[in-house]
């Protein structure tokens, strides 16, 4: 896996905005275990908005 140069900057000041609804995000909702599709050690961020997934990450947390 080639190895990430994405520089991560807090700001704090910036609400992500969900590209599905458009609203602005002041949470994502997140599930881990149990996501019938997504067994294992992945995790789902979707909006609390519309519920659309935003994207998926290979879950330390679960
Ligand atoms: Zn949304």
């Amino acid at each position: 896996m080639a190895e990430s140069t994405l520089e991560l900057v807090v700001r704090n000041d910036i609400q992500p905005v969900c590209p599905h609804c458009e609203k602005e995000l002041a949470m994502v909702f997140t599930r881990g275990r149990g996501f019938p599709l997504f067994q294992g050690r992945n995790n789902v961020f979707f909006c609390p908005e519309c519920h659309k997934v935003l994207g998926f990450a290979q879950g330390r947390m679960a």
